[in-house]
Order: C-alpha cells, then sequence, then structure tokens
C-alpha cells in the first residue's frame, strides 16, 4: 500500500496586530512543522483539543489558506508548486467534509443542485447523466431520489451530513479530508454516520483524514492517529498502538477522559491544570510544559525532539531520550511503497 498524502514540516502563522492602536504585528502559530503521511485506503486520525491547529492542517492541505512553509505532496506532486490548472485537477481527488452540514449547504439550492454543483464545476457530463449520477449517490448514502427536489431545511442534522457526503462522493475522490463530521450530531445519529462513512471507504476505496476532539470516534474509525498540541503533533502511531500504550502525557491526559464501556471498569483521570496557553506566544521548551503533570527542569528551556518509541510510534517528549530520531521523508525524497498497517517511508 502505497502513501497517498504526505505532509513535510508544514507551518501555517497568521498574522495579527495588536497592542496600542494595533501597531505590533504578531504571528498565531497555528500549525508548526508537522509532518505524516497517509497510505491509499487507509484513515487518518487527526485529535486534539480546540485550538489545538488540526483544522487549520485539514484547510492548509486542501489549499483553502495557504500554508506559511512546508510541503504537501498528493501521489509525488508538490501541491503548493501547482498552477491553477494542475490545482484544479488536484481538488477534483480531495474533498472536504465540514463539521456543521447546516451552515455549509447553501440554503437557497435545491439537494440536486448542491450535489451536483463540483460535477458542473469539473464539467462531467451532460445534464442527465449528471441528474443520474446524484441520484446514484444519494442512494449510496442512504438518502432517496425524491429528495433531490427539497431543500437543506427540510432535513435533519444527519441527513444534511449525508448530503455534505453525498457532495464530497460524487467525483470519486481519492481523498476526503473530514473536519469533525458528527460532533454537531445528535449521539444515536453520530453512530450512523460514522458506520457509513467506514462503509463508503470500503466500497469506493479512498483515504480519509478525520479530524475530531473526540478519541473515540477516531479510534473506531482509524488506521493511524496524530495528537496534536499547540500546533504541533506530540505523538503518532498506528490506532491499536497509541490506544493500547500511548507515551506522551498529553495523550494519557486525553485519554484518561474517554469513559470506559464496561461501566465496572474505570480509568484513572488525570485533570489538567490550566488552559492551553496562546499560540501567539507558545512557551519555550516543550510547549505543553506548563500543564505536564510529569514536567522537568529541562522542559522548561529544551523542545523535545520526536523520537521512535516501538514500531511507527513517535513521541516528542523528554521522557523517551532513549529511541533513534524520527526524520520524516525530506522534500523531493522519491517514495517507496509501504505495508498495509501504514508503515510508510517516514517511518510511520
Ligand atoms: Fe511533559 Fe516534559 Fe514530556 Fe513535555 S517534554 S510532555 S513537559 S515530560
Amino acid at each position: 500500500m502505497a502513501e497517498l498524502l504526505e505532509v513535510y514540516n508544514m507551518v501555517k502563522h497568521f498574522p495579527v496586530r495588536r497592542g496600542l492602536m494595533r501597531s505590533r504585528r504578531e504571528y498565531v502559530h497555528a500549525v508548526d512543522g508537522i509532518s505524516f503521511s497517509v497510505d491509499s485506503e487507509q484513515t487518518m486520525g487527526l485529535v486534539g483539543e480546540s485550538g489545538c491547529g488540526k483544522s487549520t492542517a485539514g484547510r492548509a492541505i486542501l489549499r483553502l489558506i495557504r500554508p506559511t512553509s512546508g510541503e504537501v505532496r498528493f501521489k509525488g506532486e508538490n501541491l503548493l508548486t501547482m498552477d491553477a490548472g494542475q490545482e484544479r485537477q488536484m481538488r477534483r481527488q480531495m474533498q472536504m467534509i465540514f463539521q456543521d452540514p447546516f451552515g455549509s449547504l447553501n440554503p437557497r439550492l435545491t439537494v440536486e443542485r448542491i450535489v451536483e454543483e463540483p460535477l458542473l464545476t469539473h464539467r462531467e457530463g451532460n445534464g442527465r447523466e449528471r441528474r443520474e449520477r446524484v441520484a446514484d449517490i444519494l442512494r449510496i448514502v442512504g438518502l432517496l431520489p425524491e429528495h433531490m427536489k427539497r431543500f437543506p431545511h427540510e432535513f435533519s442534522g444527519g441527513q444534511r451530513q449525508r448530503i455534505m457526503i453525498a457532495r464530497a462522493l460524487v467525483l470519486q475522490p481519492e481523498l476526503i479530508i473530514c473536519d469533525e463530521p458528527v460532533s454537531a450530531l445528535d449521539v444515536s445519529v453520530q453512530a450512523q454516520i460514522i458506520n457509513l462513512m467506514v462503509r463508503l471507504q470500503r466500497e469506493f476505496r479512498f483515504s480519509y483524514i478525520i479530524i475530531s476532539h473526540d478519541l473515540s470516534v477516531i479510534r473506531y474509525v482509524s488506521h493511524k492517529v496524530a495528537v496534536m498540541y499547540l500546533g504541533q503533533i506530540v505523538e503518532m502511531a498506528p490506532a491499536a498502538t497509541l490506544y493500547a500504550t500511548p507515551r506522551h502525557p498529553y495523550t494519557l491526559a486525553l485519554l484518561s477522559a474517554v469513559p470506559m464501556p464496561d461501566p465496572r471498569y474505570k480509568r484513572q483521570r488525570i485533570i489538567l491544570s490550566g488552559d492551553v496557553p496562546s499560540p501567539i506566544n507558545p512557551p519555550a521548551g516543550c510547549r505543553f510544559h506548563p500543564r505536564c503533570p510529569r514536567r522537568m527542569d529541562v522542559c522548561e528551556q529544551t523542545a523535545p525532539i520526536m523520537r521512535e518509541v516501538g514500531r511507527q510510534h513517535v513521541v516528542a517528549c523528554h521522557l523517551y531520550t532513549d529511541g533513534p530520531e524520527w526524520r520524516p521523508v525530506p522534500p523531493g525524497k522519491p517514495i517507496k511503497a509501504a505495508g498495509r498497517s501504514g508503515a510508510s517511508a517516514a517511518g510511520i
């Protein structure tokens, strides 16, 4: 199984004006040098608290916002140096599903028009062919062809998310980035949508990046998981490894808050003190040190480097100094084919 997407050292800083008369120019360090890869037909989960930069990362990968620096390669092609024509072709293969299915659907358009829009943009088929394609895709996501003439407000939250999925799927993309795809839905509906997403991936053989603060959702859908804190990835591993043997103190704290399915078992909850620091002035050293229950002196001065602590398992924390330094694939280096477990030329 080969890599579909590689993100190498991606940075996104937003300029802001602060101070008296807004005279001081500063930067929000939304994403600060993240690297990971996504294999074909696999799901990468990006998890972390609100404001950790995971949504910005998703948007930057799709070039909905332009990264400040770094490299994003899709099937080996650098997305950040593409011209308009190449970008248009690329967009056909990469789609996004947003969190709020109501806010992201145009209330003045019928479902047919909403789902047809990507086909029109990419000049696919004639009117009859597009109508048939829209009816087919609605059926596939669990809606009825007669829903085509209705408007978004006539649907429930779950149905509206099905419309978003149909719209993302209609061009048969190779990668779908989902930003909190179920967090706006009731719990019972969440399960239906997640099961639908998993079924569609098996049927249409595409990859997902799923962005969520919900570790239970991420565990269920992901082959590989990256944990983000204040713009950086602090731990990354195959999902089974990360949930069985989490290493980073932040991951341990996040997992301690996940309810156990069996009420006879309880996890010891790790309560983090303080709020997430401002991404305008991230703390020196390890960015997690003001809240870390295991911080040491070194943590306040020196940023930890990412190290391999197990098979395809990497952690950035001074508690783990034995493993080799992890180096993602540098730009321009040829890509090797990887095994099913998510192993890549980058070592994860
Ligand atoms: Fe905690 Fe230090 Fe590890 Fe950061 S480097 S997570 S502060 S122990």
